[in-house]
């Protein structure tokens, strides 16, 4: 590992990031009804909704203050009931809870752009947060939209079915109903700080079930994507991740297999019938619930993060179906570093960027080839058209601006590789260890 410490460090081109903030309130009008409260809690084994709450670490650290708005509790509105209430909240929560104190004035923006989109009935749970009554405070009527809406999107309505319970608390690793966790018991033993839980939501007949994985010694870190339950060493490196960084992964469930009920989930983002008309495994319907339950975890502050494992060789997965840092094709451009390191440069090892533009008009993907490549980190560089959208989370990503997309590659069991190449992102992030 050390021989990757000489990695450069250089300035990410966050703006990109920040383009657009109103992207986590956009979503299309979809029907979907939710599951009867009886239902839900027939299902065995089945648990619960982490609360916004869960997104904190439990006990404050000492000498940091507490907010004033979180300190009168008596003012906290009730919970509300309504799913789809709790659902926009639990988004824009998601969102700023992960965003840096250092970006004060990001998230006053994004908490102003909450308070101006925001329907009345749901505005109150922005009241919760930080500095969030300031914002209402100034958006009182709706009126201040520092960030346009994307145009072509409808505004927020009917998500998705949700099902939760409040205050769920942190469950067991040991007898937890995914082997993803279990299999990692000694990384939860050895570490009092990771949370899981267990989330769920109803689309077009599945009911996703999602692990997440929180480390709640601090407030707020990268998010990492597992969304291919059969690559085993993406969830563990990402538990790696979310252990040494802080931050969170959220995986798809889906019984140990790559597809949930005949759907691939890196297959199914879309919050458009037009958005997914050029996608052929997406059943022709959009998918807002998944779209927004997947990106609702993901915040304006840090990019967007995945992990996959693809098959030896040319064979590959993800992507455009083919990953290999040696081949290049209409969307993707192989780049070998010329640093070779052993049992890390393998081509079926790299970490993939994604982009609006051909690669040579891209500066910051550019910068980061040159740093990744210094470490021994092969890349592959995916053009993002939209008439060429497969609904996979790097197309929806990079055409829905929500951030900058790094996915980091490696062949099927090669831990060792994809936790070298985390450490390699991290830093070029400038994203510090906690340990
Ligand atoms: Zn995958």
């Amino acid at each position: 590992m050390s021989r990757l410490a000489p990695v450069a460090v250089l300035a990410l081109g966050l703006p990109a990031l920040l383009a657009d903030a109103a992207h986590a309130q956009a979503a299309p009008e979809v029907t979907v009804a939710p599951l009867p409260e009886a239902q839900v809690e027939a299902q065995p084994g089945f648990s619960l909704l982490a609360p916004p709450q869960s997104l904190r670490p439990q006990d404050r650290p000492e000498g940091l203050a507490r907010p004033e708005a979180l300190a009168r509790a008596d003012e906290i509105p009730a919970r509300p009931q309504d799913p789809e209430t709790r659902m926009i909240a639990r988004a824009v929560i998601g969102m700023l809870s992960s965003t840096d104190s250092e970006r004060a004035s990001e998230i006053d923006m994004a908490l102003a752009s909450a308070a101006a989109l925001t329907p009345e009935p749901e505005r109150a749970l922005i009241s919760f947060l930080p500095g969030g009554e300031e914002a209402l405070a100034s958006a009182p009527d709706g009126s201040l939209r520092p960030r346009a809406r994307p145009e072509g999107l409808a505004p927020a309505a009917s998500p998705v079915a949700w099902y939760d319970t409040p205050d769920q608390p942190c469950a067991a690793a040991e007898g937890f109903p995914d082997p993803d966790i279990r299999r990692n018991a000694a990384s939860f033993a050895a570490d009092g700080d990771l949370c899981i839980t267990r989330q769920g939501f109803s689309e077009h007949g599945r009911d996703w079930q999602l692990t997440v994985v929180r480390n709640l010694s601090t407030r707020r870190g990268p998010v990492w994507a597992v969304l291919h339950d059969n690559e085993n060493a993406a969830f563990d490196a990402a538990l790696y991740a979310v252990s040494k960084y802080g931050g969170a992964l959220v995986a798809v469930e889906a019984g140990e297999n790559r597809s949930f009920m005949g759907q691939d989930p890196n297959r199914n983002f879309a919050l458009t019938a037009a958005t997914a008309a050029t996608c052929r495994d997406i059943s022709q319907k959009p998918t807002p619930g998944f779209t927004n339950a997947i990106s609702g975890f993901f915040s304006q502050r840090y990019p967007v993060l995945t992990l996959h494992n693809n098959d030896d060789g040319y064979s590959g997965a993800g992507g455009a179906g083919t990953i290999s840092a040696r081949r290049s094709s209409a969307s993707m451009t192989g780049l070998m570093t010329p640093n070779p390191v052993p049992g890390l440069s393998d081509e079926d090892n790299a970490i993939l960027l994604a982009g609006a533009q051909p690669l040579d008009q891209n500066r910051s993907a550019r910068k980061a080839v040159q740093a990744f490549h210094g470490a021994g980190v092969n890349v592959i560089y995916e053009h993002v058209r939209p008439e060429r959208n497969d609904c996979s989370f790097s197309f929806f990503t990079t055409m829905s601006g929500l951030g900058e997309y790094y996915n980091i590659e490696a062949q099927h069991g090669a831990l060792q590789a994809q936790k070298a190449m985390v450490d390699v992102l991290m830093s070029y992030l400038r994203i510090a260890s906690l340990w």
